[in-house]
């Protein structure tokens, strides 16, 4: 059912009477949704969008996918317990075709919790256990999460409320040159290795030398969607081979076929990980999350013990767990591919197009454009007006990079081409009432 009346005042004071002073949501008016179905939502006034965003929050395939509904409602109707005292049959069956799924070789363990934070967390405990190290190498430009642990290793200093670090953390150079002013101009293949030497002097002269572990998102996600260059992740691993650096993949975002050419966003890369990290997508909105790693690494801190109430529980297991095989089935990762090719090139035609729109990155449907200024620098202004142009014409994008001018697409793998083209269209319409200046 759609809420009808709800005023823009009302949906205002509810956010200042409850809501800390940080929240953002994003527009003039906050959106309250109530409903959805596929890739579109409903708000509470009644206004049906397009889910361009929905995708870095939660939803991988799509929204009231009844798969997934049935199972979540069958397992309510049974038992919801704690998920660490006894075995839970769905979780079992999540893992064993998380592990079938999984780019890392060798005997395997998945270890549930209840967000991507908290499987951060988790990682970073087994990695400095196994490794004897509280040295952990992060990039610069990087989001890993709001806990303190996972806040000391993000590289992004807005999203680093505390400068407390629970580890000694080291920022390694990000080959993109936003975060890297230094490299710019240079070839992909020359940042790739530019940062990879850096990375092998930055052990040998800034570090104590015996590090924990490399973590990185193959596609920075809050950063921005910032892409590695090819070539840049073989580099570095062959760095952290020659010393036993473990490397943890933070998949909470480009996990799942989201990157269309991978089922996992470190296979575009051709490395293998030690650990994995996943949340998001995992649950298509339920709160899970979860490391699958080397076993050697995960049982690493035994006999001390870990654990968490809610990870893994009977309700978030059942969901993932039809989630995962409604991907499969699907074949969403084919889908994201496809329409994601499609939707790039839009996305480039209109960079060809017009003056605001800089840099176009990603691949699959997780692509972002830039929004710039007459001298190529970043217009956050623009990127606001933009989101409300968008949304008046309904569409939901997000935001964010270093400069928030980077408009974040990352939809429901499900997204059809006929949909993305209506985005496209959007997107060009949006602009024209910006008023951006065609290229001439
Ligand atoms: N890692 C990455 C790459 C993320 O994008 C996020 C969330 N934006 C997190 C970790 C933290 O996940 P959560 O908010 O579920 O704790």
């Amino acid at each position: 059912m759609i809420q009808k009346g709800t005023t823009p005042e009302e949906l205002n004071r509810r956010k200042q009477a409850v809501l800390p002073a940080w929240i953002s949501t994003n527009y003039e008016r906050p959106i309250e949704l109530v409903d959805g179905e596929g890739f579109r939502v409903r708000d509470s006034e009644g206004n049906e969008y397009l889910d361009l965003f929905g995708g870095i929050v939660t939803t991988i395939s799509g929204h009231n996918v009844p798969e997934i509904v049935e199972a979540v409602q069958r397992q309510a109707g049974r038992i919801m317990h704690s998920s660490t005292l006894y075995l839970i049959e769905s979780q079992v069956r999540l893992a064993e075709k998380l592990v079938e799924l999984s780019p890392i070789r060798g005997d395997q363990k998945v270890f549930f919790v209840g967000s991507g934070s908290e499987a951060n967390e988790a990682a970073l405990l087994f990695a400095t256990h196994y490794r004897r190290s509280s040295e952990i190498i992060a990039l610069r430009g990087s989001y890993h999460g709001g806990s303190f642990g996972t806040m000391g290793i993000t590289g992004q200093a807005s999203w680093r409320a505390t400068p407390r670090s629970a580890l000694d953390v080291s920022y390694a150079m990000n080959p993109h040159p936003s975060y890297s002013p230094l490299l710019e101009g240079m070839s992909p293949e020359r940042r790739a290795e530019a940062c990879a030497k850096d990375l092998r002097n930055l052990i040998e002269t800034s570090t104590a030398g015996h590090i924990a572990a490399f973590i990185a998102e193959p596609i920075q996600g809050v950063g921005g969607f910032i892409e590695h260059p090819e070539g840049y992740l073989r580099r570095v691993k062959e760095v952290l081979d020659e010393q036993g650096i473990l490397f943890i993949s933070d998949e909470v975002q480009t996990a799942f076929g989201r990157t269309g050419s991978a089922f996992w966003g470190v296979e575009n890369h051709g490395v293998e990980p030690d650990m994995i990290t996943m949340a998001k997508g995992l649950g298509n909105g339920l709160a899970i999350g979860a490391v699958m790693g080397r076993s050697e690494v995960v049982d690493s801190i035994s006999p001390k013990l870990h654990i968490s109430t809610f990870g893994g529980n009977h309700i978030s297991s059942a969901g993932a767990l039809a989630n995962l095989e409604f991907i499969l089935k699907n074949d969403l990762q084919k889908n994201a591919d496809e329409v994601g090719g499609y939707l790039k090139g839009r996305l480039e035609a209109l960079k060809e197009k017009y003056e605001a729109v800089g840099e176009v990155r990603g691949r699959g449907l997780m692509l972002a454009i830039e929004l710039v200024g007459p001298d190529g620098s970043p217009d956050p202004a623009a990127a606001m007006r933009f989101m409300e142009a968008c949304r008046e014409r309904g569409v939901l994008v997000g935001k964010g990079g270093l400069r928030s001018n980077a408009i974040r697409i990352s939809p429901p793998l499900t997204l059809t081409r006929e949909a993305a083209g209506e985005a496209a269209d959007v997107f060009e319409d949006a602009l024209a009432a910006l008023g951006a200046e065609v290229r001439r």
